[in-house]
């Protein structure tokens, strides 16, 4: 018997998962809580407006297709809203610095002008990094290395916001080796980040010979063809249609709980309420301890924060409960807001903040302009790695709601007052991917391998915090747990 730990939508997708591998016969989830889906969690205001407490949209790049095929195979491809490039919720990023909002350059027309964000056009900062010297290490902060190789005026006003509305988090904590891989490795490998990706793209155009080429071509002639006669699959609309981002009509709520019904029918053990407090590994089984009762299984996908599975394993694993108790949690205040009327000034996903501007709000999402609807929805995310800083150790909701109100009334010039509220304080919920996570990461899994521990990891304490990251991380965890 396999026993995922964890409700959230990656334990729910590694059971998914685990449903299509016949080396997992028997699947039982735990899920502390009385309900599933952990931070997705759609509520609806009293004019039936949508106010999504956690996640609202999800990007299409990187590992989108995954998620895509998981959306059309529980069937809720009808319910998808999805959005293009050049929708003003993609094309309209807004950063609040200096008393103002100010557009983020996205265009290539941009790259020679000014930005009002900036001290100088886009463009220069090719000459900036490639005069740059390489400095070699293993990892740094984000702030720092755009420092170094950028300027501080994108480090301050471009790349600190950006990653408040990643990950809530400090881009002075934040692996650059983490979360801008590539753009690291440019500097590391060629000097610089131009030269770097100037490299790359290069070796990509001239890697195949001409033959193989036509090949390539044919096949994706082919592929193309074939897809015209068949209707497309959702992921193949998204690449054709250039999709950006989605959502679900009615909260993205609906995607733990139509994968935790789909789920049950086909034969998983769900569990509410029951808490796994202790992990023992033996030779020949595992002894778990939930809601105080042992119980055993063969292995364990967890899928909990690594603080919390860190807690489970500290008396027989002392060494890796340290490792997982070293990657750290931001909390975060969310408060929805719904107006009766249009009160935005121009269509946008939204706007994030600075820290050097020492204000509470991470940022604001402008829910309605993404999913239009009849009133003005808007998400402020408040504290991340500021929490204590503005709230201190245990805050009001009231307080919360307070300060969102007037932060955001002020920086938008709204007049009227909100019609209808939802706060939440969402403790430690999202893990922050500092600098050295890489190689944290890797002394876990070699922990794991090398002591032969039945036991695999999934969620977005590892490999990233967004949907798409920690759906795959549980198709991963699946085949990591039979080998
Ligand atoms: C405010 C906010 C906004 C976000 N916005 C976006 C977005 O727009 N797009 C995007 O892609 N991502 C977004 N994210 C990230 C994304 O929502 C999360 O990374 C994802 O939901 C994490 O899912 P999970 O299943 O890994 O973890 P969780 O949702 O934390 O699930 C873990 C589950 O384990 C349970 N549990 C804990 N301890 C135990 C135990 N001992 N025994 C049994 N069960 C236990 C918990 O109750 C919980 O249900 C956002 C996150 C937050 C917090």
């Amino acid at each position: 018997m396999t026993v995922i730990l964890g409700g959230g939508i990656s334990g729910l997708s590694a059971a998914y998962y685990a449903l299509n591998d016949v080396r997992l016969s028997s699947v039982v989830l735990l899920e502390a809580s009385n309900r599933l889906g952990g931070w997705i969690c759609s509520r609806r205001s009293p004019s039936g407006a949508i106010f999504e407490q956690g996640p609202r949209t999800v990007r299409i790049a990187d590992s989108g297709k995954n998620t895509l095929n998981l959306v059309e195979d529980l069937q809720l491809s009808d319910k998808l809203i999805h959005i293009g490039s050049h929708h003003h919720a993609v094309a309209n990023r807004l950063i609040y610095t200096e008393d103002a909002l100010h557009r983020v350059p996205t265009s290539i027309a941009t790259l020679f002008k000014t930005p009002s964000l900036l001290d100088r056009p886009l463009i220069n900062r090719i000459w900036t990094d490639l005069r740059a010297p390489r400095v070699p290490k293993e990892d740094e902060s984000i702030y720092s290395f755009v420092q170094r190789r950028l300027g501080q005026d994108i480090a301050d006003n471009l790349i600190s916001p950006m990653i408040c509305g990643i990950c809530a988090g400090d881009a002075r904590e934040i692996s650059v080796n983490f979360l801008f891989k590539s753009l690291f490795e440019a500097e590391q490998k060629h000097g610089s980040i131009v030269k770097g990706l100037l490299i790359n793209w290069l070796k990509k155009v001239f890697s195949k010979p001409e033959g193989e080429k036509d090949n390539v071509s044919k096949r994706k002639d082919n592929a193309n063809d074939e897809s015209t006669a068949r209707s497309l699959t959702l992921a193949e609309r998204a690449q054709k249609e250039h999709w950006v981002l989605w959502g679900l009509q009615g909260g993205l709520e609906q995607l733990p709980q139509t994968l935790a019904d789909n789920l049950s029918k086909r034969g998983v053990n769900i569990q509410t309420e029951k808490r796994c407090e202790k992990l023992m590994f033996k030779p020949d089984r595992v002894e778990l301890l939930v809601n105080g009762e042992p119980q055993e299984c063969s292995r364990v996908i967890s899928s909990l924060r690594a603080k919390d599975l860190a807690e489970l394993l500290q008396e027989q694993h002392p060494t890796l409960s340290a490792e997982l108790k070293a990657i750290p949690t931001v909390t975060v205040g969310v408060v929805n807001l719904e107006f009766q009327e249009n009160v935005l000034p121009l269509q946008a996903f939204g706007f994030l903040v600075p820290p050097k501007e020492n204000l509470p709000l991470l940022g604001v999402i402008f829910d309605s302009c993404v999913f239009p609807g009849s009133s003005t929805v808007l998400t402020v995310m408040m504290g991340g790695a500021w929490f204590e800083k503005y709230f201190g150790k245990n805050p009001s909701e009231e307080q919360l709601l307070m300060m969102a109100i007037y932060h955001t009334k002020n920086i938008l010039q709204i007049e009227e007052e909100p019609v209808a509220h939802n706060v939440a304080i969402l403790k430690d919920c999202i893990p922050q991917h500092i600098v050295g996570h890489n190689a944290r990461v890797k002394r876990i899994h070699n922990y794991i391998s090398t002591h032969r521990i039945p036991l695999a990891l999934c969620g977005s304490s590892y490999q990233g915090v967004g949907l798409n990251d920690v759906i795959l991380s549980a198709k991963q965890a699946v085949r990591d747990v039979v080998k």
